[in-house]
């Protein structure tokens, strides 16, 4: 007699776990919809007060047989599943996941695709100083086959007394080489007027590392129609980079490059330590081509082949590096640039012939 009591008791039990998931779910449900009504609107998504409110009410309904602080503990723990499941749920909708677009996202520029089967290879100086330096340097791009060339005019130096770079000039000269040598220019921009003066001139927009999370530029930077060549920040987590990356293609502009090029760490062998690992992860959770510059990531030119190797073994979809025709007179980043024929051994070395 009593054990059918115990199973009719255990029946309702199963019933109500039932009962109870099912109302679970209708909350988490519509915790979902009140989260993306907040993301709208730009309401912070945690609100404490709100939370405090619910407590209150529910203790307040409390008759037992749980006392109030349980009853608040079990709260607390569907707030906390709630919150999780939102975050969950706005990291998988952002526009740059992988999970929200089937394919890879195809960058074309003057007929040559970033992100598909060839490779990328974005060479040139730190910096554009003079005529004679970049057309040397573009000469040698185009024998090589080469299709792009960086360089920069706006120079983000740690002292306000280094080469700020040649602004305007620069661009002209970055303007009419690339033109003459049919290049695809890669030039960074710091701020707003930058973007606006360097729009004209160049092919693909670069934030630097420095600037990758300059809300205000990246926001700028995502209502024009140019490619957009986004450096890691040298402390940015992989999250934080897909975020910025998010700021650019929020405001409509899908076409992203993201660029791994070292991050801060304890080690100071190097001036950067490249995290490879970014690389495949970044092609796992976004769309997005991803490239690696090894010349910031080193600070030294020994190893770049190895690292450009480690980057392409890792699904890179193209390099980075800095070549200059006279490095030792550099006016910035003078460790780190290669000479023509470094360069030369440099891309015997992760064998290019095979790219191209
Ligand atoms: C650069 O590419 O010229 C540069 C300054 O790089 P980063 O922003 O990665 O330091
Ligand atoms: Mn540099």
């Amino acid at each position: 007699m009593n054990y059918d009591k115990l199973t009719k008791l255990r029946q309702e039990i199963d019933e109500l776990n039932l009962e109870i998931l099912e109302l679970l779910s209708k909350r988490a449900n519509i915790a979902l919809d009140i989260g993306k009504i907040k993301q709208i609107h730009g309401y912070p998504r945690y609100d404490p007060i709100r939370e405090q409110e619910i407590l209150q009410h529910v203790v307040k309904a409390n008759n037992g047989p749980f006392t109030d602080e349980v009853v608040s503990c079990l709260f607390k723990e569907i707030f906390k599943a709630t919150k999780l499941l939102q975050e969950t749920y706005t990291k998988a909708g952002l526009k740059v996941a992988r999970k929200t677009k089937d394919n890879n996202t195809l960058i074309e520029v003057k007929d040559v695709v970033i992100g598909g089967d060839k490779k990328a290879f974005i060479f040139g100086p730190c910096s554009i100083e003079s005529k004679k330096q970049l057309e040397q340097t573009a000469e040698l791009l185009s024998k090589k086959g080469l299709n792009f060339i960086r360089g920069g005019a706006y120079k983000p130096r740690t002292s306000p007394y280094e080469f700020q770079g040649l602004g305007l000039e620069a661009l002209q000269l970055m303007h009419e080489i690339s033109e003459k040598y049919n290049l695809i220019s890669v030039v960074e921009v710091m701020d707003k007027e930058q973007l606006k003066e360097s729009l004209a001139y160049i092919d693909i927009i670069q934030i630097g590392s420095r600037n990758m999370q300059n809300f205000s530029l990246l926001k700028a930077c995502g209502k024009v129609n140019k490619p957009v060549l986004l450096k890691r920040g040298f402390q940015a987590t992989i999250e934080e980079f897909k975020l910025s990356a998010e700021y650019i293609m929020s405001e409509g502009n899908e076409q992203i490059i993201l660029c791994e090029r070292g991050i801060r760490t304890f080690e100071n062998a190097t001036r950067n330590t490249l995290d490879i690992s970014a690389v495949p992860i970044l092609k796992q959770e976004t769309h997005l081509p991803v490239i690696v510059d090894v010349s910031h990531a080193a600070g030294r030119k020994d190893i770049l082949g190895y690292l450009a190797k480690a980057a392409l073994a890792s699904s890179s979809d193209g390099i980075m590096a800095e070549v200059h025709p006279n490095p030792r007179v550099a006016l910035s980043d003078s460790n780190q640039q290669m000479d023509f024929t470094e360069f030369e051994a440099f891309l015997k070395h992760i064998n290019y012939e095979s790219f191209s």
